[in-house]
């Protein structure tokens, strides 16, 4: 039997590459490196921090096993389960304030009951709500429930992810990748984590855009988040409250359109009305790359320069930050598998 310690002294000439700097890029890294902890990784990607679609996102841990279609629910339950414990270790240990995960309670409203959500047994707390409490909290709604679950801060998470990649001997390479091709005879396997643009990297036709809008208001006086099943909701950040949201499938523009900042701020202020004096400090347009169901998988890809093992990790849709950490385990434990297998010749 070979033993993952085995496996790293006996193949030394093995290297892996992951396409993606997002979260989903940072964390399969950081599960390879712990698996597989001497062979070299390196990460190739034209966008970092600021400029991903992961660190603009709203970072609320809201599993939902109907958000990933086409996906068992013993498995999304995993995924969320295993992202919980790993965040609301980091959001009760000192590193808090690096790694930006906050223990933060909020509501839940709905005029349809909601049927054993999967927050119930995960997060730190849940209980319904009745109807004297939805009356006091002033909100039109006939159902909701109240959740203490964590809101990871993107903007502290993925510098923190990937100082601990480089600290770990990761390396990293700023450059655009037309084709895998280019890593065949480089690295012994390859895990694409490029979202959105695995469209054309991988020409996935199945992994479509649903595009988001937050508005940025500094309201220091919001301590908790509330979600709505009709497109208002708001997220508390470290400095500011995002505001959101729309989903328009199909929709590439990247434009900021007046008109759902005015829809936004409309929904928001009329849900909650405390958040109607809050300035506008910033707004953000990006894509939600979705995929149904959500590609983790291992393949042998075959080019005219040979073979290259591939281990797919993309199309997380609203769920990257929720479901991150347990997708990435998963293609990790695939590029374990892929490393070890001898490579095919084609
Ligand atoms: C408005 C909005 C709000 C959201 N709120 C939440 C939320 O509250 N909770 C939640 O769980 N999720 C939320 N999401 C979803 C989440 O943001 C995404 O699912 C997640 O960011 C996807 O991460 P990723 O790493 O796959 O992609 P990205 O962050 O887009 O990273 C892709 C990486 O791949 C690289 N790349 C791609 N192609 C190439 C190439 N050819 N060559 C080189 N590099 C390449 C890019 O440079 C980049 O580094 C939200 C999304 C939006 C738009």
């Amino acid at each position: 039997m070979l033993f993952k310690k085995d496996l790293n002294r006996k193949m030394p000439i093995s290297s892996i590459g992951i396409v993606g700097a997002g979260i989903v890029g940072l964390s399969t890294a950081m599960h390879i490196q712990r698996e597989l902890p001497r062979v070299p990784v390196t990460i190739y990607a034209d966008k970092f921090d600021r400029a991903t679609t992961s660190f603009g996102a709203g970072g609320l841990f809201r599993p939902n096993v109907d958000y990933c279609k086409g996906v068992d629910p013993e498995t999304v339950t995993r995924w969320s389960k295993d992202a919980f414990e790993f965040f609301s270790s980091l959001a009760t240990s000192p590193k808090a304030s690096d790694t930006g995960h906050m223990i933060t309670p909020g509501y839940v409203f709905s005029n349809t009951p909601i049927e054993n959500p999967l927050y119930k047994g995960l997060v730190f707390s849940f209980r319904d709500l009745t109807s004297a409490e939805l009356q006091k909290l002033g909100v039109d709604y006939k159902y909701g429930y109240q959740v203490t679950t964590v809101v990871t801060y993107v903007p502290k998470y993925l510098p923190w992810l990937m100082a601990k990649f480089q600290e770990q001997g990761g390396l990293v390479v700023n450059r655009t990748v037309n084709s895998l091709e280019e890593f065949v005879g480089v690295h012994s396997v390859v895990v694409n984590c490029s979202g959105f643009r695995s469209r054309d990297l991988v020409g996935d036709k199945t992994v479509y855009p649903v595009r988001g809008h937050l508005v940025r208001v500094k309201a220091p006086w919001i301590k908790y988040w509330v979600y709505t099943e009709d497109s208002a909701y708001f997220i508390p950040g470290f400095d500011e409250v995002s505001l959101g949201g729309i989903r328009q499938k199909d929709n590439y523009s990247l434009d900021i359109n007046p008109k759902d900042s005015e829809g936004i701020k409309e929904r928001c202020y009329k849900l909650w009305p405390s958040l109607k004096n809050a300035p506008v400090i910033g707004e953000w347009v990006d894509l939600r790359p979705h995929r149904d169901p959500v590609r983790i998988e291992y393949e042998t890809m075959k080019f005219d320069k040979g073979p290259l093992k591939v281990v797919h990790n993309y199309g997380h849709g609203a769920n990257g930050i929720t479901l991150s950490w347990g997708t990435s385990r998963d293609a990790a434990t695939l590029v374990s598998k892929a490393i070890m297998e001898p490579q095919a010749r084609l």
